[in-house]
């Protein structure tokens, strides 16, 4: 998701207050310091929201139980997240975080209360006992407040507290970039997910009904609070901002697909009020599994099974619990973003959700800068949806029809150990760099082993954008880092330069990184043709005067004829 904000993050700066104000200079400034030297309170905040700190790197993520009451009258959030983590280094303080107002009002272990010392939106916890390298420990964090209200959900983040057309409550939280920890404690870095899951037992005024991640595997019933209690469980690693409440009088339809890995739940959760039209809509959701699994290879969390869930605002990833919007329209709220007509052939919320399952949830980027990973896999997972039930024409049509929403005004990649996104070309201009390179590989069987290779070789990883650009230049045979390098840390569009006059007819990349090389597919008298450009000019064999010279229009680059003629 996240396809209007093209604004990088930045973390708005909280001063230390609460539990434990920090005095005295901690070691976690000390290391912040040292990781990123600008002695500012914004670059150190940011670094402790965005750098794998020592106090983070020496323990692994096994398990939540996040349980939480929600109360729509209050509008608060009050409950504890029990943490199990395993040691893998030098035990040091440990580093959650918990963005205000939400407060952290207390952490214990075996029994005891913890110290916790607060910077900003991360708390560092001292245990009490020497943990060992290879234990396991939990801790269970006691936290409150009233959550930030998302004004803008899902692009700016937080809880947001609708009504449905009854009158009736319908929340839900969404927290992509601004991170979980808006509402609830964590260790907010996509780097480390907790490795057996996530058990969400969340409290609800009776009349409502709470859908979160994975499967229901209980509701218990309070008659005297009038309140119910909806225990979810994930089984698989989850990411953090996935991890989501969605709060209303909701209604369940579902159905069984016959998928690559067995048989597939599939359910889905809706206003009351919209059943019929869900019922109708949201066959499109088999539709992009099957569309899906083809191109990308079995859906990856079976086990968890997969849901679509009706929320306030306009859809999200949530893994296992996509969340949905879209007014119960083919498009993205009902138009085109290509422009070019195959938009309207689908629902875009469906797809280009759905098909985070397979780039974000089951592939996470290590570090919110790699977010390529997530968003142009995704993005040209719709196009994908096309090709598999409608046709490559079409397909083609969408993926260069997005061209018009590509900006080149900064590098697809952000800046790491920040929490810094890179620009929203991240979406269209990244599944066209995808684009470009599958016509590069020319060979679409290819291609699709390819992106299947992926989702295998990184199962339910973090991965950074090296780890990506290797297994596709591994895999083709073809060294790709040049074209990665050009379309992800540049803002540049290749020029495909040419020059006929005579007998001379000469071509070359322009408005490139030294040394791009990229081979292109050309018409030359209307013939099809494949060329080695250089960043110096080369000569192409001809055996008219006057030849006729289109690139591929399926390449994203541009051309010019250096004589204008
Ligand atoms: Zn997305």
């Amino acid at each position: 998701m996240d396809l209007k904000n093209n604004k990088m993050k930045m973390i708005p700066l909280i001063a230390a207050t609460g539990l434990t104000a920090l005095l005295a200079l901690s070691s976690a400034q000390v290391k912040a310091g040292e990781l990123f030297p600008q002695n500012s309170e914004v670059s150190r905040q940011a670094v402790l929201r965005g750098a794998i700190t020592p106090e983070r790197a020496w323990w692994d993520l096994s398990h939540y139980h996040l349980s939480v009451k929600v109360d729509p009258k209050k509008q608060t959030i009050s409950g504890t997240n029990t943490m199990k983590y395993r040691v893998l280094a030098k035990q040091e303080r440990l580093q959650v975080e918990l963005q205000a107002p939400m407060q952290l009002t207390k952490v214990m272990q075996n029994g005891q209360a913890l110290t916790v010392e607060q910077d900003g939106y991360s708390y560092f916890i001292t245990p009490k006992t020497s943990q060992a390298i290879g234990s396991e420990h939990t801790l269970t964090m006691h936290f409150s407040g009233k959550p930030l209200v998302a004004k803008r959900a899902p692009w700016d983040g937080g809880i947001t507290w609708e009504k449905d057309s009854n009158g009736l409550d319908f929340i839900a939280s969404s927290n992509q970039g601004i991170g979980a920890s808006i509402w609830w404690p964590n260790k907010d870095h996509a780097y480390d997910e907790p490795d057996n899951g996530v058990l969400m037992s969340v409290e609800v005024p009776e009349h409502l009904v709470d859908v979160s991640n994975g499967r229901l595997i209980k509701t218990d019933h309070n008659q005297q609070a009038k309140t119910k209690t909806y225990h979810w469980q994930v089984i698989n690693p989850i990411n953090n901002y996935g991890i989501n409440i969605n709060i209303g009088d909701y209604v369940h339809f579902g159905e069984k697909y016959q998928g690559e890995k067995g048989q597939l739940d599939m359910d889905y959760w809706v206003l009351r009020e919209n059943l019929t039209k869900a019922k109708t809509q949201f066959k499109q959701a088999k539709m992009t599994i099957e569309a899906l699994e083809h191109w990308f290879g079995p859906y990856p969390f079976y086990e968890d099974s997969y849901k679509l869930v009706e929320a306030p605002y306009l859809g999200m990833e949530h893994q296992s619990s996509v969340t949905y919007g879209n007014g119960y329209k083919n498009g993205y709220l009902g138009r085109d973003r290509s422009l070019a007509g195959p938009g309207l052939l689908f629902d875009f919320i469906i797809v280009h959700e759905t098909g985070h399952e397979w780039f974000a949830n089951n592939i996470t980027n290590k570090d919110v800068a790699d977010m390529w990973i997530h968003e142009s896999f995704t993005n040209y997972s719709e196009s994908l949806f096309l090709e598999y039930h409608f046709s490559q024409a079409q397909a083609y049509e969408y993926i260069r029809g997005q061209r018009i929403n590509i900006r080149n005004q900064a590098p697809i990649i952000g800046k790491y150990n920040v929490h810094s996104e890179g620009s929203s070309d991240m979406y269209d201009k990244g599944g066209n760099m995808l684009h470009t390179i599958r016509q590069v590989i020319n060979d679409d069987e290819k291609w699709r082993e390819i992106l299947r290779g992926l989702g295998e070789t990184f199962y339910h990883q973090t991965v950074d954008s090296q780890d990506i650009e290797s297994y596709i230049s591994e895999q083709s045979g073809i060294d790709f880092s040049k074209v990665f390098d050009q379309y992800l840390r540049d803002i540049r569009i290749p020029t495909l330069e040419y020059y006929i006059k005579g007998d001379t007819f000469k071509v070359r990349w322009s408005n490139a990184k030294k040394g791009f090389d990229m081979p292109i597919r050309v018409y030359i008298n209307d013939k099809s043709q494949w060329l080695t450009p250089t960043t110096s000019w080369s000569d192409v064999e001809s055996d008219k005067k006057h030849p006729s010279f289109k690139a591929d229009s399926n390449f994203y680059i541009n051309t010019l004829n250096v004589l204008g003629n």
